[in-house]
């Protein structure tokens, strides 16, 4: 053995010595010693060094308040309540307790998945599974990414494989259902970040059936800024003996401090040119701008950048594709000045760095949607600004976010300084169909969402002008809000059906709080839709009525087609089961061609009438023959081949006599012409022969040109002669052949033939004259004569 392996077997020996096992049971031991108003940098945690060294190099020194509460507890074991403010750190109070207490198990691909982080949107869950890569990097384990738009076959691959899993609900129940290689029988830790709304009923179906699915034995960590202390979540969890770690609970306010938080009133028409004015006055600015639905964040979106406002503008939204998503998101997060619209989708846990200013057009659908959207500015440390836009009859929102401790002013704006692109809109939407859709379907999209809000104090459809608003966005006219109608006329019918039931006394509540919304069957989607929540579990009003809405509308919104029960509907009420026999259907084009076609109205037809009043039937527009008159009058659908034939048959009969009427017609007018160039030859005085041929020629050629009102059939084919002679029985068909005989001969006369007899019948002419002069010249001769003898 030579001296280098030698050393090389010193070495493997060495490292035998200090085994893992005795490593982990030091740091162990110490977990129960934690001293939390001692702790302030991660160093002070009793952390693996694979942990500590991804944390300095990523400037994760000193811990912020929620990750020096909660990481020591959640090393201990505990399950976890974690509410701390936006911005405060959440995602590492979480992530490290995960890589150490699979570190400390000796976790290792071969044992499969040890803990499953669920959030609500792909964006967090991409966002989470960032930090934990950079966080992770020096320790022996693997982490997927399983979201939905993404490659499912690729995932299904390698989901074996993977020890931490950051998913979407809907996505990693597909896992769970479809993939034999997906197994979480060991699982040792499930995470839901952004908990309340994991737990909400969004994705209140999806959420149960993974739970099932997941082993008992586990330890739970819940995060959020608006933590839910909800008994029925939690045992729908079951939680074992949670901790509820809330840093902030007794701080003044419930947003960061560094947050300085404004509301405006602007009527719904200004809305526009307010946030038109606000991108102009902060071109330098990165800014985030909340709208309610996806509809609205699009026409914004595509008219606002036709509009050029000097600053790059990016939108976020649903029901854009995954990887289109991704590159705005990413896009977004480099960008120094910038705006972004977005829905909900943004709204939580997205950590955008450096953001100057969240402007939330539309009113949030309650207190803690208000807070996460706010909380994408001002977080860890900076400084940020927050503006809300309501609409007169929203301002109650204000006294509900004073109520949670949130601290806000009201600023006025000076309606005459604002800019406004109304009439840039106008005339973009007339140049271009597509726009103008996308800007009707916002206008519907924004209807709608107002009306499914929950909060009927601070949400009323019916305060809202529509008109104006349509105007504002550059539509010409308010397009129809087809579902509003159809709500009125329920409620007109359940206010009858109330009052008749009144005055039976039979009640008709069913007040039903213990079950929740039924749309979560796939809640991946759910971030798809954009669908602001509505949530009853802590709802004071009782529901009277259990209502499903279902819209199904053709200009289909994302928040058309869902399904929600127990929506209060105290104000709204609506019956389950539509009178269908009350529904009168619109008329549609089809049904009033139908209409038109029973009454037999012959749409766009003209008839002239002669100065009797008696109505001129042209013979060539009217089906003449008996038969074709009831063949056109039957309604039957379709061609019968035979009697079709038949009748054109008739018809062209019909057509034949009217040709060959208009032939004589021509031949008598050029008979009558040339009858009166005779006359007036007659009584001309004599004239040059050669002169007299070639006004007679003249003549000819004009009368040939003027000889019928019509245009000249006379070239035509005789249809005889291409159909063959079809003589009739009847005295009237015998005597329309005898006239057809007649003018056969006329009829196949053609111009230059004409003018050739003309012009023969003028040399006979010409002839008499001639041999007029020569008995003249004989007769002078004769005298001659006479005289010489
Ligand atoms: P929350 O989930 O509470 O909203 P995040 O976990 O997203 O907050 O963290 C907000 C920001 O603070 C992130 O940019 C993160 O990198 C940063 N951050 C978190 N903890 C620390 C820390 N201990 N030191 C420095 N920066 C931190
Ligand atoms: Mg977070």
């Amino acid at each position: 053995m030579t001296m280098a392996d030698k050393k090389k077997v010193k070495a493997y020996v060495k490292k035998k010595r200090t085994p893992q096992s005795k490593i982990i049971e030091e740091l162990q031991s110490k977990y129960n010693t934690i001293d939390v108003a001692k702790a302030i940098k991660f160093s002070n945690l009793p952390l693996s060094k694979s942990t500590l060294k991804g944390l300095t190099e990523n400037n994760y020194v000193e811990m912020t308040d929620i990750q020096r509460q909660s990481i020591g507890l959640a090393l201990q074991g505990n399950d976890i309540l974690g509410a701390a403010k936006t911005g405060s750190g959440k995602t590492l109070a979480f992530l490290i307790p995960v890589l150490e207490i699979l570190y400390c198990k000796q976790w290792t691909r071969l044992d499969g998945l040890g803990a499953l982080v669920i959030t609500p949107t792909r964006e967090l869950a991409y966002q989470i599974y960032e930090t934990l890569r950079k966080v992770g990097q020096y320790h022996d384990i693997s982490a997927g990414l399983v979201i939905g738009g993404k490659d499912l076959k690729f995932e299904k691959k390698r989901m074996d494989q993977c020890n931490i899993i950051i998913c979407t609900p809907g996505r990693l129940l597909q896992h769970m259902d479809e993939n034999p290689l997906f197994d979480c029988i060991n699982m040792q830790i499930l995470v839901l970040d952004e908990a309340d709304r994991c737990l909400d009923m969004g994705f209140e179906r999806t959420m149960n059936s993974i739970i099932e699915n997941l082993p008992s034995k586990r330890q739970t960590l819940l995060f959020s800024a608006t933590q839910t202390k909800s008994v029925k979540d939690l045992a729908r969890l079951s939680l074992k003996d949670p901790l509820y770690v809330s840093v902030h609970e007794h701080s003044a306010h419930t947003t960061p401090e560094s947050l300085q938080q404004s509301y405006i009133t602007c009527s719904l028409e200004d809305k526009i040119a307010m946030l038109w004015s606000f991108i102009r006055n902060h071109l330098k600015q990165k800014i985030i701008v909340f709208f309610s639905s996806c509809k609205q964040v699009k026409y914004m979106y595509e008219a606002f950048c036709r509009l050029r406002p000097g600053v790059s503008l990016l939108a976020l939204y649903g029901t854009l594709h995954q990887l289109r998503r991704m590159s705005i998101y990413e896009s977004f997060c480099k960008k120094q000045h910038a705006v972004l619209f977005a829905t909900d989708i943004a709204a939580r846990g997205l950590d955008f760095p450096a953001i100057n200013w969240v402007v939330q057009m539309d009113c949030p659908e309650d207190v803690n949607a208000y807070i996460h959207r706010a909380g994408r500015t001002a977080r860890f440390k900076s400084n940020g600004e927050s503006l809300l836009v309501l609409l007169p009859s929203e301002e109650t929102m204000v006294e509900r976010l004073k109520q949670r401790k949130i601290p806000i002013n009201m600023i006025k704006i000076n309606p005459s300084k604002l800019q406004s692109p109304h009439r840039k809109l106008e005339a973009l939407l007339a140049r271009d169909v597509t726009l103008k859709e996308t800007a009707q379907r916002a206008f519907v999209a924004y209807v709608k969402s107002v009306f499914l809000m929950k909060d009927k104090e601070i949400f009323n459809v019916h305060a809202l002008n529509t008109d104006a608003y349509a105007k504002s966005l550059g539509l010409a006219f308010s397009p129809r809000i087809r579902f509003l109608q159809k709500m009125q006329k329920q409620m007109a019918i359940n206010n009858n059906v109330k009052t008749e039931r009144e005055t039976d006394k039979v009640s008709i509540d069913s007040s039903n709080d213990s079950e929740q919304e039924d749309n979560g069957n796939n809640s991946d989607k759910n971030d798809i839709l954009d669908i602001p929540d509505i949530k009853n579990s802590e709802t004071k009003n009782t529901i009277k009525n259990t209502a499903v809405l279902q819209f199904d509308d053709s200009d289909d919104d994302d928040i058309l087609t869902i399904k929600r029960k127990n929506i209060d509907v105290d104000d709204i009420p609506i019956m389950e089961n539509d009178d269908k026999r009350n529904k009168k259907k619109p008329l549609t084009k089809v049904a009033l061609a139908k209409k038109i076609l029973k009454k037999k109205i012959i749409p766009n037809k003209k008839i002239m009438f002669n100065d009797e009043g008696q109505e001129l039937i042209d013979s060539a527009k009217v089906k003449m023959s008996e038969l074709a008159r009831e063949y056109e009058n039957e309604v039957d659908s379709g061609i019968n081949i035979e009697i079709a034939k038949q009748v054109l048959r008739e018809e062209d009969q019909f057509d034949k006599q009217r040709f060959r009427a208009k032939i004589r017609e021509k031949h008598k007018e050029e008979k009558r012409k040339l009858k009166a160039a005779k006359k007036a030859e007659a009584s001309e005085e004599e004239e040059d022969a050669d002169d007299e041929e070639m006004e007679n020629a003249n003549n000819d050629d004009i009368s040939d040109g003027e000889s019928s009102d019509g245009p000249d059939l006379s070239w035509l084919p005789d249809p005889d002669k291409i159909y063959g002679k079809q003589r009739n029985t009847d005295d009237e068909a015998s005597s329309a052949s005898e006239f057809e005989e007649k003018s056969e001969e006329e009829s196949t006369v053609h111009r230059s033939s004409k003018r050739k007899l003309v012009t023969q019948e003028n040399k006979i002419r010409k002839k008499q004259k001639v041999s007029d002069v020569d008995n003249l010249q004989a007769d002078e001769e004769l005298a001659l004569q006479l005289l010489q003898n």
